[in-house]
């Protein structure tokens, strides 16, 4: 494996990767790498010839007061897992390589930014989807590989390669969890013990719901109120909204088409996300 820092090796190493036809997957992270992470790695070694992951904790795309400074970072052992997983290029720029001094050129994207996260983390999407832009642009992969945890970045994703004619395939991994139902995440090592049991609320309610949905429940406010039941012992449920699984604008009740059920909360002081895809059954 090559641990690479400059877009100018990253371009040298790549152009013979090319040359040979090889097909390029990409895997953009923040590192504190995961069983989540791995999984989109290992899709990604199972479709493409060489496997690019990216370490970034991108600065623009936390606010003023969210945790750009505390975020877990753990750059060797990422490496060593990196390594074990066959990935052939870890491509880990310095915030000066990805942001030049006078940076001031961003991807703004539309309306699938604007409800859940988007509506609490102002500008979080423009930093996703700059970043996410500007990686493209310099690993010019075949396919990118991106986890349904966050779903409302999946779509933001697809739609800006889609907006901006992007040659990329955008493969979405389903969501790793704990035993235990929790979503996996880089920030679940900000738990205490009591913290860690609380969050599995969310986890809980949303399978709950999505029981409910196989069971036949169809009705919005219902699905609504059997997540909701379980997430009344997270301290700050931020949001637990019903959204249609293309435009993200509040599904229509009864559901007629596919959905998803997302939930953000605060157990402590971290703030969680979590969803689950309810999809009709095909006749
Ligand atoms: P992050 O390092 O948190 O920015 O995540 C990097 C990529 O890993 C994103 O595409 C995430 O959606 C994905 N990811 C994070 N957690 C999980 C998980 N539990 N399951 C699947 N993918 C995940």
């Amino acid at each position: 494996m090559q641990t690479i820092t400059t877009v100018a090796e990253l371009r040298h190493t790549l152009e013979k990767c090319r040359r040979a036809d090889q097909l390029v997957g990409f895997v953009p992270t923040m590192g504190y790498l995961h069983d989540g992470h791995l999984a989109l790695i290992a899709a990604s070694q199972a479709k493409c010839d060489v496997t690019v992951v990216s370490i970034f904790v991108n600065p623009t795309q936390f606010g003023r007061n969210e945790d750009l400074s505390s975020y877990p970072r753990d750059f060797l052992r990422d490496q060593e897992l990196c390594r074990g997983q066959g990935v052939a290029i870890l491509f880990a720029p310095g915030a000066h390589e990805v942001y030049p001094s006078y940076f001031e050129t961003f991807v703004e994207p539309g309306d699938l930014a604007k409800p859940l996260c988007g509506a609490f983390r102002p500008g979080h999407f423009r930093g996703v989807a700059t970043v996410v832009c500007k990686l493209f642009n310099m690993v010019q992969p075949d396919v990118a590989f991106f986890g349904q945890k966050d779903f409302q970045q999946c779509a933001v994703v697809r739609r800006m390669a889609i907006d901006l004619n992007l040659p990329i395939e955008i493969v979405t991994v389903p969501t790793v969890r704990e035993q235990d139902g929790l979503a996996m995440s880089s920030r679940n090592r900000y738990l205490s013990e009591e913290e860690r049991h609380q969050a599995l609320a969310i986890s809980r309610g949303l399978a709950a719901a999505l029981n409910e949905f196989c069971s036949g429940e169809r009705r919005v406010e219902k699905l609504i109120a059997v997540a909701k039941k379980h997430l009344e012992t997270v301290d700050t449920l931020q949001y637990l909204e019903l959204v249609d699984g293309d435009t993200l604008k509040t599904a229509d009740s009864p559901l007629r088409r596919p959905a998803a059920l997302c939930a953000a909360a605060y157990v402590g002081s971290t703030r969680l996300i979590d969803n689950v895809i309810l999809t009709l059954p095909t006749r």
